[in-house]
């Protein structure tokens, strides 16, 4: 009987109306944590592990030596090279695909690379629209890398104490 008269009590006074526009007014009034992306973004760190690139040395050479230890380490199958020698004697991939729709972003096939040449970049805002959109070739990981070196270059910088 008790319990049913405070519940009318709460009813007849809107009380709980009241608690949730109290709630409202103080979230209303406090710090905002939404961002307004994409004109505003979050900080990230030198280690995001975002679009994947292959890179160059300064003089244009590739860095890949076709090594394949990220080929062996993914842990998702992603990663399909290929390799032939070079007319000078030196080994390069003939092919290299990333196939985006299954890789896992664990950042194991950068951890493994001896040279810095695949590496995840801070991209994260790419898209695609069909499954072929997202296999990456060698040409459009080069390019990545080609676009992005800068920014690579001074996270790797950055974060080498760490590696
Ligand atoms: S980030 Fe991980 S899952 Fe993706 S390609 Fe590299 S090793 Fe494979
Ligand atoms: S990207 Fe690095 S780990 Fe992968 S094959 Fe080339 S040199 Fe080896």
């Amino acid at each position: 009987m008790r319990k049913q008269f405070r519940q009318w009590i709460r009813t007849f006074f809107l009380l709980e109306l009241l608690r949730g526009m109290q709630l409202t007014g103080r979230y209303f009034f406090a710090r905002k944590f939404t961002v307004q992306y994409p004109e505003e973004q979050t900080p990230q760190s030198p280690r995001f592990r975002g679009l994947h690139a292959l890179r160059r040395y300064a003089n244009g050479e590739e860095r890949c030596i076709a090594c394949k230890l990220c080929e062996a380490v993914c842990p998702a199958l992603a990663i399909t090279i290929e390799s032939e020698e070079r007319a000078d004697g030196t080994r390069r991939t003939s092919r290299y695909d990333i196939d985006l729709s299954k890789c896992i972003f664990c950042g194991l096939c950068e951890e493994s690379c001896p040279v810095d040449s695949i590496v995840e970049s801070r991209v994260l805002d790419y898209h695609a629209e069909s499954r072929a959109e997202l296999l990456y070739s060698k040409n459009r990981l080069l390019a990545n890398g080609d676009r992005l070196e800068t920014e690579l270059d001074a996270d790797r910088q950055a974060d080498r104490a760490y590696r």
